[in-house]
């Protein structure tokens, strides 16, 4: 049958997308289409047709899911914030599971996958926010972005970030209408203000209020930030970052404090970290906890293991090791996040521990041209998963175990596949640190064969 632009045809929805669309197909050619799920009949309309696949959308339901929720304003499924929102969370949980199964079938693992660890309260968990801002009628007003473009949709409320979150955005967004900061507008390259971001420790229940602005100017910064901290006493920190580039990436190279401190201090399995504006901390501190738990738990480590950590920021998985073991060495590529690691080793009375900024796959050949055997070696990098160089190195230093810690399952099997022939995989387990989202983290051992 050929598909054609603007065809309205009647399809059946046969799977979920490991980006949360719907798949049909028809004479196996795939359609995918937004907000349908699995089991759904939908009659569609053609959007684009491409050589091997084609988009969309729904026009009516012939025949709903059982696990379909109905949602009022799907203004955060259309923003890409929530895009699960309209499956229910027990299900959200088994569709995680499999495409952590897919991506090992697609590398030919079939090592058994555990049910996907989630949580009882899977809204409003994110301790950070990042939000850009628009000049309407004259005022700043926060908002998002419609998924995979630059519409900009003004909201208040986030959804998933912690309580106190959103309540400050307006507070702080109310102080910089007050002093009239501009809006950054992408087009003209011109305006101020590009994004602000809070983080909010999850235990400490502290804020830091960072402010991207354009320029190193900000008119009266100093007034603002302490404007800020005298009407939201939850604020520690006001940093203004620079990011003058035309550019989608939200942190620019400079960053500065405008009042209060220049960290925030949050606690992860009972160690107290000092988290710098530009360092990476985890967004979901309870399911990351579960998740480093699980990786420590699975290393069954002793005192005489000699432990590296790759990838350790501001050293929350290097610090939980550390009093297990005789030396854990870390190795992070961010400059800030390894003057936080080594002053919150400090600050734990923690020994035993040796902090390099430095990329992993280089310092990694240096740590074995010294002579230092790993035991074990964690590894916890970003989607891009391991460098290569990385990989050729630990299959020459062969450690006895290797935690695997991934954000994107996809590398992960990637990389497990080039070390197979050397070590074995054991049980994959998956922890939801993103519910109402597509994303999903595992951790698994790696052991010497
Ligand atoms: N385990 C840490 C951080 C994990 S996120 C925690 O729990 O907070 C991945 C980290 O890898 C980030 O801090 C990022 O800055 C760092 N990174 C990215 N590329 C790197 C590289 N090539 N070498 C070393 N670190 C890198």
């Amino acid at each position: 049958m050929k598909i054609t632009k603007n065809q309205i045809l009647n399809v059946e929805i046969i799977d979920l997308t490991y980006e949360g669309k719907g798949l049909a197909k028809i004479d196996n050619y795939p359609l995918f289409i937004d907000d349908a799920l699995p089991g759904e009949e939908v009659e569609v309309k053609i959007l684009k047709v491409n050589k091997n696949y084609g988009f969309a959308k729904i026009l009516k339901f012939n025949k709903k899911s059982p696990y379909r929720v109905e949602i009022d304003d799907a203004i955060y499924m259309k923003t890409g914030i929530a895009p699960l929102q309209h499956l229910k969370y027990e299900e959200q949980l088994k569709f995680k599971k499999q495409q952590v199964i897919n991506v090992l079938h697609k590398f030919n693992l079939n090592e058994s996958v555990a049910n996907t660890v989630g949580m009882d309260n899977y809204t409003h968990y994110r301790n950070k926010a990042q939000v850009p801002f628009r000049k309407i009628d004259n005022k700043l007003i926060t908002g998002f972005y419609k998924q995979k473009s630059h519409d900009f949709i003004p909201m208040t409320t986030f959804y998933l970030h912690e309580d106190k979150i959103d309540e400050t955005l307006a507070k702080v967004c109310k102080i910089l209408n007050k002093y009239k900061v501009s809006s950054y507008d992408e087009l003209t390259h011109q305006g101020v203000l590009r994004h602000i971001i809070i983080r909010k420790g999850h235990y400490s229940g502290e804020l830091m209020v960072t402010l991207v602005t354009r320029k190193n100017k900000l008119f009266k910064g100093k007034s603002i930030a302490k404007e800020i901290m005298n009407d939201c006493p939850e604020v520690v920190s006001v940093m203004q970052n620079v990011n003058s580039e035309k550019t989608n990436v939200i942190l620019g190279n400079v960053t500065k404090k405008l009042a209060g401190t220049e960290y925030l201090t949050d606690y992860m399995l009972g160690n107290e970290f000092k988290i710098a504006a530009n360092s990476f901390y985890q967004v979901n501190t309870i399911q990351a906890e579960r998740l480093y738990q699980k990786g420590l738990e699975l290393a069954g480590l002793n005192k005489d293991n000699i432990v590296i950590d790759a990838y350790c920021g501001i050293g929350t998985i290097t610090l939980a090791i550390a009093p297990y073991v005789k030396h854990v060495y870390g190795v992070e590529v961010v400059d800030e996040a390894i003057e936080n690691a080594k002053s919150n080793a400090k600050l734990n009375n923690i020994e035993n521990t040796t902090f390099v900024a430095n990329k992993a796959e280089e310092q990694i050949v240096t740590w074995k041209k010294s002579g230092i055997k790993p035991d074990v070696v964690f590894v916890d990098p970003p989607r891009k998963g391991l460098d290569n160089t990385f990989v050729e190195t630990l299959r020459e230093l062969k450690p006895k175990k290797i935690i695997y810690i991934s954000c994107n399952p996809a590398t992960f099997a990637r990389d497990v596949k080039k070390l197979s022939d050397l070590y074995c995989l054991g049980e994959v387990y998956p922890y939801d640190l993103f519910p109402e989202t597509t994303h999903v983290e595992v951790v698994a051992k790696l052991t010497l064969r």
